[in-house]
Formats: structure tokens, C-alpha cells, sequence
């Protein structure tokens, strides 16, 4: 083998992190062995190697993998949960304001016996029997109405709450 051909750079870098074998690495490592100036190249690249493979990846926790995966699928809970909130508040707003129109207007009634009254007097007693008992009825249908709007604000102030998260063992 000629001396004055040396190596290619690609070749002595094969040399150096083993990956060239074979008749082809044994004839570089030949010519390395009697062409001093391969072998001061192949110490360098040797050297470089070395000091590659002493630098690691960075130390990743344990539980790295584990932790993204519980970080994924609480941010997609999450995600979940609002969707299903809006969906929930929805009907839950129109029941409640469905509600409240009820209230409202089951104080009609005595406005409109009261213009009755006056235009018809003769009914005024038997219409007077009845007002009493609109107006007895009111206060528990405002209080129904009432109760209710709570109900639903309790469950949507429960529904919008974000469920605790268990501590990251890193913090
Ligand atoms: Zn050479």
C-alpha cells in the first residue's frame, strides 16, 4: 500500500469511533500503523471522540416520561372539563332564566285580577277569594324560583372548580 495516499478524514474518523470494519478498517488501520501522519490524525480524532462520549445527555428524572404523560392528560381533563361546563351552563342558564321569567310573571296574575276589579265589580268577591290565595302562592313559588337559581350556581360554581392536581415530585 502506497504511503503517500493517506487516509480520507472519513475514513480516519472510522477508525476512531469503530465504525469502520471490516478488510476496509483493517486496511486503515495498516496504514495508519506505518504513515505517521494518519496515526497523529487518528490520536486527534481518537481524543475528540473520547471526549464526545464523556459528554451526556442531560439526566432526565425517573419519572420523566410518567409525569409529562399525568401533565398531558390533567391539561386535557381540564380541557374536558370546561367543555363540558360551557355544555352544562347552557341549559343550566336557560333553566335559570326560564326561572326567574316564572317568578316574574306569576306576580301577573294579581295585576291583571286587580284591573279586573275594577272593571267588573260584581266579580269582585269572588275574584278577592282568589287573590288572597295568588298572593299566598307567591311567596313559595319565589322561593322555589329562588332555591333553584342556588341549586344551579352551586353546580356550576362546583363544576367550574378545577380539581386539585397532585404536587410534581420535582416541586
Ligand atoms: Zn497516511
Amino acid at each position: 500500500m502506497s504511503a503517500a495516499v493517506h487516509l480520507s478524514e472519513e475514513q480516519i474518523q472510522g477508525l476512531a469511533d469503530a465504525t469502520l470494519r471490516g478488510p476496509e478498517g483493517l486496511a486503515a488501520r495498516e496504514h495508519c500503523d506505518a504513515c505517521g501522519e494518519c496515526a497523529a490524525e487518528l490520536s486527534m480524532y481518537g481524543a475528540l471522540v473520547q471526549r464526545l462520549s464523556t459528554l451526556e445527555d442531560p439526566v432526565l428524572p425517573p419519572d420523566f416520561t410518567s409525569s409529562v404523560i399525568v401533565a398531558v392528560k390533567q391539561r386535557e381533563h381540564v380541557l374536558l372539563q370546561r367543555r363540558q361546563t360551557v355544555l352544562a351552563a347552557i341549559p343550566a342558564a336557560a333553566v335559570a332564566i326560564f326561572a326567574v321569567l316564572g317568578w316574574i310573571l306569576s306576580a301577573a296574575p294579581a295585576v291583571h285580577v286587580d284591573r279586573f276589579l275594577e272593571l267588573w265589580t260584581v266579580g269582585r268577591h269572588v275574584v278577592s277569594a282568589i287573590v288572597p290565595v295568588l298572593e299566598a302562592a307567591r311567596l313559595p313559588i319565589a322561593l322555589g324560583a329562588f332555591l333553584f337559581c342556588a341549586a344551579v350556581l352551586f353546580v356550576l360554581a362546583r363544576a367550574l372548580r378545577v380539581v386539585p392536581q397532585p404536587a410534581p415530585a420535582s416541586s
